[in-house]
């Protein structure tokens, strides 16, 4: 996905408080946690700001930084892991968005040291593809840290952070969401699928046909905007609000 594409910047923020407030909804955040990013397509990425509950973010509220993590628009200051999106953009030129948040079941998996288990399920490997990757613990703003997240990223488009939480990667947030929504689901499945005796895998042969399909790409920069609804012929179903999944 190239620079020269711009997406609506306007559509962009409402959808960046929409989302920061469906994370704060959903439990997924407390006190400041999360954050979310997304790029405007000129080198510059729309942001939460920090010190901010994500069910109290407004438009007035939310900032522009550059590159270099400078906020360049907006009276608020940049959250602290803000160098982890910028390491995620410069390892995926394809994403236009990164979410960051503690879902609870899933971050108990990353806290007790436990891996989620994916894959599991066949659907999940369609929308997540095979991998499920963990990025190793390291102090915020370590180097080694984003050098990791770069790497697990081009395996994956969620990612779960040792001792930390989630971070997700789209095209745009609807689709960033989802997939941070699907790996939750995931964990919850999990813990308990291990309380009855523990998770049975996907037979290998299985596993690999799915795989093989690979995940769908990160597009498209916004989801289908509520302004302007495609005219449905009768007797067919809309194919849901986003983009691929
Ligand atoms: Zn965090």
């Amino acid at each position: 996905m190239s620079e020269a594409h711009r997406p609506d910047e306007e559509a962009l923020r409402r959808d960046m408080l929409r989302y920061a407030r469906l994370c704060w909804e959903r439990g997924w955040v407390a006190n400041h946690d999360g954050n979310l990013s997304a790029r405007l397509g000129d080198g510059r990425f729309l942001c939460t700001p920090t010190a901010v509950s994500k069910g109290d973010v407004t438009a007035e509220s939310l900032i522009v930084v550059n590159a270099a993590c400078e906020v360049v628009s907006g009276s608020r200051r940049a959250f602290s892991e803000l160098k982890l999106h910028m390491a995620a953009y410069a390892a995926r030129p394809d994403i236009g968005v990164v979410l960051h948040a503690h879902p609870p079941a899933s971050t108990a998996f990353a806290v007790a040291g436990v891996e989620i288990g994916h894959p599991f399920l066949a659907e999940a490997v369609v929308t997540l593809g095979p991998e499920l990757p963990v990025v190793p613990f390291h102090l915020p703003g370590d180097p080694a840290l984003e050098a990791a997240l770069g790497h697990a990223l081009g395996k994956a488009d969620v990612v779960v952070l040792d001792r930390h939480g989630l971070l997700s990667v789209g095209g745009n947030l609807e689709q960033a969401w989802l997939r941070m929504e699907l790996v939750e689901h995931l964990a919850r499945i999990s813990a308990q699928a291990r309380a009855l005796g523990g998770l049975r895998s996907l037979p290998a042969e299985q596993l690999r046909s799915l795989a093989a399909k690979g995940r769908p790409a990160s597009s498209p920069r916004l989801r289908p905007g509520p302004r302007a609804p495609e005219p449905q012929p009768l007797g067919r179903g809309r194919r849901g609000r986003g983009g691929p999944r």
